[in-house]
């Protein structure tokens, strides 16, 4: 069983810098994130892909865990 990652790499799409966040299972799926540099917040995707999956190297742990690799952890 592969091991499920709670560390990602985030890019902002405004400014390209890059940052390092954690996360846990509980509500990652609905986390936004604030860009340290230019001060954009990534947050979840009206289509429902959150802001882990959107900005970040690692996938939510949903969607590890799923193992498809489409977000659809926000989805209910
Ligand atoms: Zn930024
Ligand atoms: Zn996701």
């Amino acid at each position: 069983m592969e091991e499920i990652k709670y560390q990602s790499v985030l890019t902002c799409p405004k400014c390209s810098k890059t940052q390092i966040e954690k996360f846990s299972d509980v509500d990652c799926c609905h986390l936004s994130f604030k860009c340290r540099s230019c001060g954009f917040v990534m947050e979840p995707k009206q289509d429902g892909t959150c802001a882990l999956c959107n900005y970040g190297t690692v996938k939510c742990p949903a969607t590890q865990k799923d193992g498809n690799g489409i977000c659809k952890c926000c989805k209910k």
